[in-house]
């Protein structure tokens, strides 16, 4: 079977199973299988696969038609201005996130030199975005999970920003290394009883251990709100990802933390998402 053929009869099976984009991920998903880039298949569409490749790309279509996510079935995903490996282990890097990374940008225009903290890297999408394009700033990542922190240096070393970056594998509330001039976090949020309506593709393949906020919602950010309060400098800025209904709770979490609210912001689809605010 040619190239093209393949990819029509993958996007076929995915669009059955009611794939969103079922032609563009079964060109994804050949880009994978073949190792060659998108330009490649556009240009070999009648080349004949070997009986391996051809396997190994129907594998892959059919997981993606059980709702894996492309991000893990090519273990890479583009955020910001880079493209981040992932694994099974780490959030997929979210373009409403990219908006946490515009915010810090703003604030830190004319900064020569920061400390940053961030708490839960996962896959470092944040921080090494920031650490790449603030050549003079540090960065601080701490995670749970053993696994995210390989990633994370892994891309660490991909962004070539290794050398200003120091991980930690530690529980918010246990750490306590250093003072920070800037915090920033894209915490767990979403209450445990809500898991199971997110999409399919992220309910049953995404880490439940950066998505569940516990019953309300909330238990991981009062952790990191209290932590950033501890840790942060005096007029430090602290910036919080949120979900979309938590924006009157977080507030007066952070105003009894002593933070000061500087602005709340909206994301794509023009929910409140990301929190600004100072350490007073
Ligand atoms: N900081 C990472 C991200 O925003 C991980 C966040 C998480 O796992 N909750 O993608």
């Amino acid at each position: 079977m040619n190239i093209n053929s393949a990819i029509i009869q993958g996007a076929k099976i995915l669009k059955d199973r009611f794939v969103k984009n079922p032609f563009l991920d079964s060109e994804i998903l050949m880009t994978k299988a073949i190792q060659k880039d998108r330009k490649y298949i556009l240009l070999n569409s009648k080349k004949v696969l070997d009986k391996e490749d051809l396997n190994y790309f129907q594998k892959l279509i059919k997981k993606r038609s059980i709702g894996k996510p492309i991000a893990y079935l090519t273990n890479k995903k583009f955020f910001w201005d880079s493209e981040f490996i992932v694994s099974n282990d780490t959030l997929i890097p979210r373009p409403d996130t990219e908006l946490v990374i515009e915010k810090i940008l703003d604030l830190t225009l004319y900064k020569k030199k920061l400390n940053v903290l961030e708490i839960g890297v996962g896959s470092g999408c944040i921080l090494l975005s920031i650490l790449k394009e603030r050549k003079g700033f540090y960065g601080t990542g701490i995670d749970i999970s053993k696994s995210c922190l390989n990633i994370s240096k892994l891309n660490a070393i991909k962004l070539k920003v290794s050398s200003k970056l120091k991980l930690y594998k530690s529980n918010v509330d246990k750490f306590a290394v250093g003072k920070y001039d800037l915090i920033v976090s894209n915490p767990p949020y979403i209450k445990k009883r809500d898991l199971k309506y997110l999409d399919i593709d992220v309910a049953k393949f995404e880490p439940k251990l950066a998505l569940d906020g516990g019953l309300d919602g909330l238990s991981a950010i009062r952790k990191v709100i209290k932590k950033s309060s501890e840790l942060i400098k005096k007029n430090g800025k602290f910036i919080l990802e949120i979900g979309f209904d938590q924006k009157n709770k977080v507030i007066s979490l952070l105003k009894k933390e002593g933070f000061y609210i500087n602005s709340i912001n909206k994301d794509l689809a023009n929910n409140d998402r990301c929190i600004v605010c100072t350490k007073i």
